[in-house]
């Protein structure tokens, strides 16, 4: 018998994420969350659409992995702990193997970040997910773009270009056919690892922090815009996997790199006193953490040692109404 709407919430989403420590069940009209005292709660939305955010053919467990990392990592750009969040998803139809293969995919990414899944809606229609992601900073502590200071340093944690690159890839729809070459890209494009859990310990020594989702110039404008300053960036530093300039030449490496998007990291600025304490927290976390460039006056990028040969990126991130928006 084909699943009705209620057994597909009561089958695949009531136990969604780390033990329930008091948020409650799901069935109510409203979740109900207190927020604890001395916390202010960060919230996000994120709507990802089948063949535009995803293949729509892409397996169900990894359409989870990536719907939850793309929507967590605003958390982690606030320096916030998950804590809960809602799913409004949209299906064409109830196919159980679909349904257990995404519920297990969410499972595993929300039990890793924390975060319970406390309610959701569920409508027919054409496949994508909404996720609306809670977290909880320290009253006052949570970071914002708006911060940085002409001469901290900028930060950028993990690499970038890799998920851009498995854009691609032939077998981006059907990871179980890449090569071990390929494995990297489809990785960072199906399993971002947001670092929340870095974000958090470093919120006090931090001046300002954006997610990279959109593309490392892109979202650093939005730092600079909010911060009123320029930037220096050198793209010698750029932590860009070797791998990346192999497969794909160093134009198009430096493309993906710099306007990308999709990877999921945080750029952070901070003044340079801070420098020694947030490497000691990268270390301690296992996170790669890459110094990049420094705030200055102004109000643009200036790229220094672009190599030579190699242009600008012709454009600094993805926007979803741009003439060519489908590239
Ligand atoms: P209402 O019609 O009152 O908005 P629904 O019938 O849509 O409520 O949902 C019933 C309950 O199931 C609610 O508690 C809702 O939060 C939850 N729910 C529905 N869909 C999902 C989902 N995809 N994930 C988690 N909870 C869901
Ligand atoms: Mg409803």
């Amino acid at each position: 018998m084909a699943l009705q709407e209620f057994d597909i919430i009561r089958r695949f989403f009531t136990d969604i994420g780390p033990a329930d420590d008091g948020l409650g069940a799901i069935g109510d009209d409203c979740a109900t969350l207190d927020i604890p005292a001395g916390f202010s709660l960060q919230v996000s939305v994120d709507t990802l659409n089948a063949d535009v955010h995803f293949p729509a053919t892409a397996p169900a467990e990894l359409i989870a992995t990536r719907a939850f990392a793309c929507c967590v990592s605003d958390l982690a750009a606030a320096g916030a702990k998950p804590w809960c969040f809602t799913l409004a998803l949209s299906l064409p139809e109830a196919q159980e193997s679909w349904l257990s293969a995404f519920a297990r995919g969410l499972q595993r990414a929300a039990s890793a970040s924390g975060a319970r899944l406390v309610g959701g809606d569920t409508t027919r229609g054409p496949l994508a997910l909404t996720l609306q992601v809670m977290g909880l900073a320290a009253t006052g502590a949570a970071l914002r773009r708006g911060g940085a200071v002409v001469a901290d340093d900028i930060w950028l944690t993990g690499e970038t270009g890799l998920a851009r690159a498995a854009l691609e890839l032939p077998v981006l729809a059907s990871p179980a056919a890449a090569s071990d070459e390929q494995r990297c890209y489809l990785d960072a494009y199906y399993r971002p690892r947001p670092v929340h859990g870095f974000a958090h310990a470093i919120a006090g020594c931090v001046s300002a922090a954006v997610d990279i989702s959109d593309g490392l110039l892109a979202d650093l404008q939005h730092v600079l815009a909010a911060s009123r300053c320029g930037a220096t960036i050198d793209v010698k530093a750029l932590p860009v996997h070797s791998q990346l300039r192999d497969d794909f030449g160093e134009q198009r490496a430096l493309d993906f790199a710099l306007a990308g998007g999709d990877d999921y990291q945080l750029l952070l600025t901070a003044p340079t006193s801070s420098a020694a304490t947030l490497e000691a927290q990268a270390d301690r976390l296992g996170i790669k953490l890459t110094r990049i460039g420094e705030i200055t006056e102004g109000d643009g990028v200036n790229l220094k040692h672009l190599p030579k040969g190699v242009a600008l990126p012709a454009r600094a991130g993805y926007q979803h109404f741009a003439a060519d928006a489908d590239a």
